[in-house]
């Protein structure tokens, strides 16, 4: 499998070169709003120490990172009134995955809306950072 790259695009926002609009963070975890969301409210959990995805992670940091994104995924329901939640995790690019620090997806889903695609269209920063604090009084 390839090694863990740190110049992906998570890792420079972990490291504060490249901004984010926060949800969360505690010392082993940062949430983020997806800059591309699927749907209203499409936040991403990833954890501080570096593993491509799943296949090379470190069980005690998928321990501590799985609460965290259950925590949100509650929260982004309440924030969102939403009818489902998605959770999703892509490994390699054969399964989608485009950024390789491990994340996990969680997109509130609607009765009957659609998602968008994944990848598509960037996000107004100011309607991010609105989503971000929705989900923020929700925790
Ligand atoms: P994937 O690796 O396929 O699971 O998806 C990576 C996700 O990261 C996509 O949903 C992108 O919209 C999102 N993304 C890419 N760059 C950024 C960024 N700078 N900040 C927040 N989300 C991003």
């Amino acid at each position: 499998m390839t090694a863990y790259d740190d110049n992906n695009i998570f890792a420079k926002i972990l490291r504060g070169e490249i901004p984010c609009v926060k949800v969360y963070e505690d010392d082993h975890t940062l949430a983020f709003m997806d800059v591309m969301p699927q749907a209203p409210g499409h936040l991403l959990v990833i954890p501080k120490t570096g593993s491509r995805n799943i296949l090379d992670a470190d069980p005690e940091v998928l321990a501590k990172t799985i609460p965290i994104v259950q925590k949100l995924a509650v929260a982004a329901k309440e924030a969102f009134d939403a009818d489902g939640i998605y959770v999703a995790q892509f490994n390699e690019p054969a399964a989608g995955q485009t950024v390789f620090h491990l994340h996990f997806h969680i997109v509130p889903r609607k009765d009957g809306e659609p998602l968008k695609p994944h990848s598509g269209a960037v996000a107004d920063v100011e309607m991010l950072k609105a989503h971000a604090e929705k989900i923020k009084q929700a925790l």
